[in-house]
């Protein structure tokens, strides 16, 4: 055989090497996809049991996990190493619920914002194991999963949908300046009348909105305010 063929035939093994690579690279892409669509894989950026910080359950002890992906981009978000879901694991959820302590009673579903997830699976599992689901979402994504606690905190940037409104049990307003009490009000009257309604100052501003928002609720006392008493407790 002469050089020049050995060094065709190298070649064309290397092409074929490549050409099976790149197909098996495009099956698994395809199956990671599938996985994703299913909810059996999703992007998990970090899972912790603490003490819920915020809203009605303010004080209960809740499991908390944190998906990645948000497509709202909000500008005081207090959580934006989550928008970029590559960033995250992508993590069975079958084996993310397995390890879950038996005395776990609340799971808490954040983000990010999950709802770019299919959280049906998710939400199955946990509640097979008679674990409340509770979600903390902006709405702007379709609704999946099955929720005995929905929480829907509404951002100008990306406004939620119909469903979102028709599930909340509490709408989670974050007050930044005082557009944002105009803002709520639009809000407030799109959900149902048995949801509780409460104001939250975005954190970095509770020196300069904490009062106004006191005096409103003072004076529109079908709102409640929403402590973040876990950044107070200093816990995760
Ligand atoms: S929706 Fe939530 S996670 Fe997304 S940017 Fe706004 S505050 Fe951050």
């Amino acid at each position: 055989m002469s050089v020049s063929s050995v060094y065709f035939k190298m070649i064309c093994n290397k092409g074929i090497i490549i050409f099976i690579k790149a197909y098996i690279c495009t099956v698994k892409t395809e199956e990671k996809k599938r996985l994703m669509a299913a909810g059996e894989l999703l992007p998990v950026m970090e899972y912790f049991y603490t003490i819920q910080g915020e809203g009605k359950y303010s004080g209960a002890a809740a499991y908390f996990i944190r998906l990645g992906g948000c497509d709202v981009g909000c500008h005081w978000c207090d959580v934006k190493e989550s928008w970029e879901m590559e960033k995250h694991p992508l993590t069975s959820i079958r084996e993310l619920v397995n390890q879950i302590d038996d005395t776990v009673e609340i799971v808490v579903i954040t983000g990010g914002e999950p709802l770019l997830w299919n959280l049906e699976l998710l939400t199955s599992l946990l509640q097979e194991r008679n674990i409340r689901t509770h979600i903390e979402t902006s709405g702007s994504s379709k609704v999946t999963g099955s929720w005995d606690w929905f929480c829907l905190s509404p951002k100008k940037r990306k406004m939620p949908m119909e469903k979102a409104y028709q599930m909340a049990n509490e709408l989670k307003m974050v007050i930044f300046n005082k557009a944002d009490f105009k803002f709520a009000e639009r809000e407030a009257e799109k959900v149902s009348e048995d949801c509780l309604l409460y104001l939250q100052v975005e954190w970095d501003r509770r020196s300069k909105m904490l009062a106004p928002i006191v005096e409103y609720v003072k004076n529109n006392p079908k709102w409640r305010i929403s402590v973040q008493t876990h950044k107070y407790l200093d816990i995760p």
